[in-house]
């Protein structure tokens, strides 16, 4: 079983839109919706709900990074490992002790409250789906995107899955680490743009510091091929496979709306792009 994670620096370059493709291409797979803080994939997927579980969790630590002055005493003093190089919490690793909220000499660190939301196993057009929804002002989704990944682990290995194919959570905050850590490929998103880039770069690092292979995709590439040019030079220059480019396209939001995925709206150009990417991606995901 292999799972493959779809990311973004930021929210609104795509990654929902090729998740979806990427259900309805796929055999014999569970999908899993870790974009728990703006959860958008069951627009596409219309699950009926056949379980509902409330979420409850402990603490987890958050660093203030305006405040921390990187002197490296709260690393020292994990006993889990859970704070990396960078000073970012793991929030699968943090069992919440608060020890090192009490040694951070400039009072950098915090806990998280309770995270609590609810999260459900449905079935869709396309196969099983776990998501989540996040209780109102909650900020530590970390854990909930954990149990998510986990009851999707479930399902995969109960029915003998070929893939896990999951929404990832946008930005590089504690959620999207537990998206991304021990998945087989992740798959980065941009658009072409400066920032897209900044962004892409950025969830980029934080992925080679779990190790997680990363593969990239470049959307509305023809919005401006300059910047395409760079990102595609910026892949040569840090060894990151740039798995395809996908072209503007007013189909895709016309299928949105319509709530489908643009594999089962239409026959164009753009579904053919993707296709030719997952079965790249099918071949390469190791
Ligand atoms: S102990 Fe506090 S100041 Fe020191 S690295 Fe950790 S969070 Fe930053
Ligand atoms: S709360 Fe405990 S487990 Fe979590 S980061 Fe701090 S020291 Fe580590």
């Amino acid at each position: 079983m292999k799972q493959i994670v779809v990311i973004s620096g930021k929210g609104g370059t795509g990654k929902t839109v090729l998740t979806g493709a990427f259900a309805a291409l796929a055999k014999n797979k569970v999908m899993a919706d870790c974009d728990v803080d703006a959860a958008d994939l069951h627009l596409l997927l219309k699950p009926r709900i056949k379980e509902r579980h409330i979420f409850k969790s402990g603490v987890t630590a958050f660093i203030n990074k305006e405040l921390c002055t990187q002197c490296g005493k709260c690393r020292e003093i994990c006993r889990f490992d859970a704070i990396n190089k960078n000073f970012i919490v793991d929030p699968i690793s943090c069992e919440g002790c608060a020890f090192c909220s009490f040694v951070c000499p400039v009072k950098a660190i915090k806990m998280g409250e309770n995270t609590s939301g609810e999260w459900f196993i449905s079935d869709t057009r396309f196969g099983p789906l776990v998501h989540a929804k996040l209780g109102i002002a909650e900020e530590n989704s970390g854990k909930l995107v954990a149990q998510v990944r986990q009851k999707a682990k479930e399902i995969a290995e109960s029915e003998n899955l070929d893939w896990i194919i999951i929404d990832g959570s946008p930005g590089i905050g504690c959620s999207v680490i537990a998206s991304i850590t021990g998945v087989n490929c992740a798959l980065v998103v941009t658009e072409p743009t400066l920032s897209g880039l900044h962004d892409a770069d950025r969830v980029i690092r934080v992925a080679a510091h779990f190790n997680v292979p990363v593969k990239l995709i470049v959307n509305k590439y023809d919005l401006n091929e300059e910047i395409t040019e760079k990102i595609k030079k910026y892949c040569q220059n840090n060894s990151i496979p740039l798995v395809g480019k996908i072209g503007f396209d007013e189909l895709i939001v016309r299928a949105m709306v319509k709530g489908k995925s643009i594999i089962e709206y239409s026959d164009g150009e753009t579904k053919e792009k993707i296709t030719e990417i997952w079965n790249k991606l099918q071949k390469e995901v190791k």
